[in-house]
């Protein structure tokens, strides 16, 4: 066994100053107290920020001149500003690439369906875990993001839906915790903005907890920690084989925690939070697309998880330099019956974005 690779919470270093959306609601009342402002006003900003989703300091209009200066220095920093936006798939997607305090890049995708409005979150810029098929893990990890970083990404989606940004204007329905970096890596981070973006406004964005999606490499302790939060958000593991063998070189971190140990930590998450699990499967063309890995995958996952799973299969999206392809749609067919005939339920994942990178495992922050 190798030595632990990473840290749970690394420092916070190169992290923002500290944001209201960063703060339970009695930490915001306390952090305006300290101003020598009445509690009230811890309100009226959140209401700004979390109802009305706008973080401009002069559109808060009910707040005084003065006091709003010195509300928004300490509460309302400057966190995250566009570089460029991208859409394509006819304008229902839509990539930006946003610039940190620090110049840190990173980016978030909202797409449109017709029955809901995901946005894809960044959780860190840059990835440590170095799977080799995906672009952000060729990089590193630069920082982890703040709470309110995160949170941001989805205000500013919430706020272009409303505002019609992506044609008609609609709701932001769903998150996923699928953009750049590993969310159980920043951990207490990545569970702090979940709980702001679940808790209703004026305290948070409102939006469901069983529309949150955490996806993750597989930290089995941070998933059984994940289920003690006792929150409804749904988990995704992102698997993409079934042996040890070769999951220890396509998702690295499996020297450290073994599908077993994996599949068993998401039985805890399914029991405890009586939610499916969902297992992420990027197929690669001859690497893990074989008819007999399908059989063993729905085998190990009957074997650990019962019925309290479902498997998506999401086309490999080549990134740069990398001699990986897609398996061949027959292929894929061939996969997901075999997967459904022993039993577990498995679907194709629709890929969104692929020609503007914003697909799965696209997303690099190329300045
Ligand atoms: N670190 C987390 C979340 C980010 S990636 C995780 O690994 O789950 C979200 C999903 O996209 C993961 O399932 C990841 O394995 C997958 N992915 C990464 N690169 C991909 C690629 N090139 N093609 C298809 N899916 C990819």
């Amino acid at each position: 066994m190798t030595a632990l690779p990473l840290v749970f919470d690394a420092p916070r270093r190169g992290l923002p100053p500290r944001h209201l959306a960063d703060m339970s609601a009695d930490e915001r009342r306390a952090a305006v107290t300290e101003l020598g402002e009445k509690p009230f006003r811890a309100n009226q900003l959140s209401h700004h920020y979390f109802a009305r989703l706008t973080a401009d300091p002069d559109l808060m209009t009910d707040i005084p001149a003065a006091s709003r200066g010195r509300l928004a220095e300490t509460l309302l920093p400057p966190l995250l500003s566009p570089v460029r936006h991208i859409s394509c798939d006819d304008d229902a997607t839509r990539k930006t690439l946003w610039r940190a305090h620090d110049g840190t890049l990173l980016e978030s995708v909202l797409m449109r369906y017709p029955d809901r409005v995901t946005l894809c979150v960044s959780s860190q810029a840059g990835c440590g875990m170095a799977c080799p098929f995906c672009a952000t893990g060729q990089g590193g990890l630069q920082r982890n993001l703040s709470t309110a970083e995160i949170v941001d990404q989805v205000r500013a989606a919430a706020a272009a839906m409303r505002d019609g940004d992506l044609g008609e204007p609609g709701r932001l329905s769903n998150i996923v915790f699928m953009g750049m970096g590993e969310p159980l890596a920043n951990y207490k981070r990545v569970v702090e903005a979940v709980r702001r973006i679940t808790e209703p406004a004026p305290n948070g964005l409102g939006i469901s907890q069983r529309s949150v999606t955490v996806s993750t490499v597989g930290l089995a302790p941070a998933i059984r920690k994940l289920a003690d939060e006792k929150m409804q958000v749904r988990l995704a593991v992102s698997l993409h084989t079934p042996d040890d063998e070769l999951r220890n070189t396509l998702v690295p971190v499996n020297n450290r925690w073994s599908v077993d140990e994996v599949l068993e930590a998401a039985r805890y998450y399914a029991d405890t939070s009586g939610r499916r699990v969902s297992i992420e499967y990027a197929l690669i063309r001859d690497i893990n697309d074989q008819p007999w890995r399908a059989g063993l995958l729905a085998k190990r996952l009957r074997k650990h998880l019962g019925q309290l799973v479902h498997v998506n299969v999401i086309p490999l999206n080549p990134t740069p330099g990398s001699q990986w392809d897609a398996a061949p749609k027959p292929v894929e067919r061939e996969f997901v019956r075999r997967v459904n005939e022993g039993g577990v339920a498995c679907t194709v994942r629709d890929t969104r974005g692929q020609e503007i990178a914003a697909a799965c495992g696209q997303l690099a922050a190329e300045g």
